[in-house]
């Protein structure tokens, strides 16, 4: 079986991101960037799959600049076997990566995709549904469990208020949420080996697709200050502030 998981290169999770002094996005150059965290589960989880001996192929994607080879060779020592760098500079969106995704997939067939759920970047948490709309796939959003039998694969579902557990027929689009898993750290012998993995570098032009975007910014700021808190006394001084200054009770 072989797993397709697309990986995004985005600002280092740790990192608190700086405005633009124009408000026209959020500061990239010379910050340290690393793999989409969640993106880290999803690969950690077609790993697993393959030490089970369900898969035996997983294949990362990623679509971007150039140094977006660094987030697939990272995917590689964690485990992935090859990768492709579907290089572009132009703001990658949602629509347009599932479009890329989607002659992927058509091209290498791989009988699951595995995304994670959200870019931390833009926040955008569409590209898995997309791309699950676009082939015509079922779909297991939000997934924290995963098992694969014979044809169809189980996903239960983080949901509000719970979870929610389907069974999708393959080939079917997973995306993973936190309590997936915990994702390995590379090692330095598999940093190495991950040197001499094949990495294909492709354009979206190859695939027929076009990346111009279709959303503009509006504008970017940084959220407002909050005000620092204040110690009170006691429980009656709570309630009376409550009353009479922020008049909430
Ligand atoms: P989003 O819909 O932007 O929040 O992204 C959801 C998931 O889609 C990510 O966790 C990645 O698995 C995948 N994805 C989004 N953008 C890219 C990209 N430029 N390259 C590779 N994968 C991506």
């Amino acid at each position: 079986m072989k797993v397709l998981v697309p990986v995004k290169r985005v600002i280092d999770y740790n990192i608190k991101p700086r405005v633009k002094a124009d408000g026209s996005g959020v500061e990239t150059a010379g910050v340290k960037m690393s793999m989409n965290p969640f993106d880290e589960i999803a690969v950690e989880e077609a790993v697993r799959l393959k030490e089970k001996g369900v898969v035996s192929e997983i294949i990362a994607v990623s679509i971007g600049e150039a140094k977006a080879q660094d987030t697939l060779r990272t995917a590689m020592a964690m485990g992935a076997d090859r990768s492709i760098l579907v290089e572009t500079d132009v703001v990658t969106e949602p629509l347009s990566v599932a479009k890329v995704l989607k002659a992927l997939v058509e091209k290498e067939k791989p009988d699951l995709i595995i995304l994670g759920k959200q870019a931390i970047d833009d926040d955008m948490n569409a590209t898995g549904q997309m791309l699950a709309g676009l082939l015509g796939r079922p779909q297991g959003t939000f997934a924290s469990k995963v098992d694969v039998t014979d044809g169809s694969v189980t996903v239960m579902r983080e949901i509000d208020g719970g979870s929610q557990t389907v069974k999708l027929a393959l080939p079917a689009i997973i995306t993973a949420d936190l309590r997936l898993n915990e994702p390995r750290y590379a090692s330095l012998p598999n940093i190495m080996k991950a040197r001499k993995k094949p990495m294909e570098k492709i354009t979206p032009a190859d695939l027929g697709v076009d990346m111009t975007p279709r959303l503009s910014v509006v504008s970017v700021a940084e959220p407002p200050e909050r005000k620092a808190g204040i110690k009170l006394d006691s429980a009656a001084e709570l309630v009376s502030r409550l009353r009479n200054e922020a008049k909430v009770i």
